[in-house]
């Protein structure tokens, strides 16, 4: 079981910036609207993550870490029509196999305290706490050397982490995330529920000010979002970001038809700072590609980049005259 679990981590548990998207999704799926993330060394020794989600019964908290046992989904409808962010049961058990995990939960009712070594429960008590939960991974990769040394320098595993709080708390404006490393707080947004508010949390005001609404509908589709002015941009495609039915996802060809609708406004090698948010059937994306669920296969493809194409250039248009 604990050999499984180790193999599936080598899936699901990449580097620090897996965890803390895995636990964060958790915590959103959670109902959270305040979410605290603390790290230290990057994430190498320490990453803590406190919610006030609705918690876990005491007699499901030894589940929470078996594999597959999800309480999310529930029959084969639900597979195809996922809405929440976690569905594989997978992230926890992983995470404890190859990590020393504490975890504070409560109901409100009531609460527990566990504390996992390898994957193997260490500690199991009752806990009173308030309401919500607090996972905390130390050590990751203790015992799985090899793993070790894929982790690149503390500065990268560190921009890694910031990436994945940063597109979490633009896809959860109504979430409110802090992220702190060293004491140093990296981001805060507000969770008012106003995307731009959640941007300037992440970019900061100034760039916040210079970025436009854009929006745009067609029979399958529903686009909000903001694009920055022509003259802000940045030297990677790292500052778009796609959010579909609430969930960050990468697709390198969405992310052309965002650059494409500029046409010819951005200097070569140059790209935007955008954020968009589609709704859609779910039916119509296949988010059930990959582990750890950021690429997806979308039907319909050359109707949304269309779409994604004139609403830009038609809020460029109407920026610009
Ligand atoms: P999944 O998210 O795919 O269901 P995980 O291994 O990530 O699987 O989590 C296992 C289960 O633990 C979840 O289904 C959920 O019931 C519970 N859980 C994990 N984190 C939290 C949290 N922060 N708040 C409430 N419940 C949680
Ligand atoms: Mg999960």
């Amino acid at each position: 079981q604990i050999l499984a679990n180790q193999i599936a981590a080598g899936e699901v548990v990449e580097r620090p910036a897996s965890v803390v998207k895995e636990l964060l999704e958790n915590s959103i799926d959670a109902g959270s609207t305040k979410i605290d993330i603390i790290i230290e060394e990057s994430g190498l020794k320490k990453i803590q993550v406190i919610d006030n989600g609705e918690g876990i019964a005491s007699d499901d908290v030894l589940n929470a870490f078996k594999r597959h046992a999800t309480s999310k989904i529930h029959n084969r409808e639900d597979l195809f029509r996922i809405r929440s962010l976690g569905f594989r049961g997978e992230a926890l058990p992983s995470i404890a196999s190859v990590s020393e995990v504490t975890l504070e939960t409560s109901t409100g009712e009531e609460g527990s305290y566990l504390f996992l070594s390898g994957g193997v429960v260490k500690e199991h008590k009752a806990h009173s706490l308030r309401k919500g939960t607090s996972i905390t991974v130390e050590n990751i990769f203790f015992n799985t050397p090899a793993r070790l040394k894929y982790v690149k320098t503390l500065q990268t595993e560190l921009a890694n982490i910031g990436d994945v709080v940063n597109r979490l708390a633009m896809s959860h404006p109504d979430i409110s995330f802090s992220l702190t490393n060293d004491g140093h707080r990296m981001l805060r947004t507000l969770g008012s529920g106003d995307l731009k508010q959640a941007i300037a949390g992440v970019y900061g005001v100034n760039t916040a000010k210079k970025m436009i609404e854009v929006s745009g509908d067609d029979l399958d589709f529903k686009l909000t979002g903001y694009v920055s002015l022509p003259e802000v941009t940045r030297a990677s495609r790292n500052y778009i970001s796609l959010i579909i039915n609430g969930r960050y996802i990468k697709n390198f060809i969405l992310n052309k038809a965002i650059v494409s609708g500029y046409g010819s406004k951005l200097m070569v090698g140059r790209f935007p700072i955008a954020v968009l948010s589609i709704q859609m059937d779910p039916l119509l994306v296949d988010v059930n590609v990959h582990p750890t669920k950021q690429e997806v296969r979308l039907s319909k493809e050359k109707e949304l980049i269309t779409l994604i194409e004139t609403s830009i250039a038609k809020a460029l248009g109407e920026e610009i005259l």
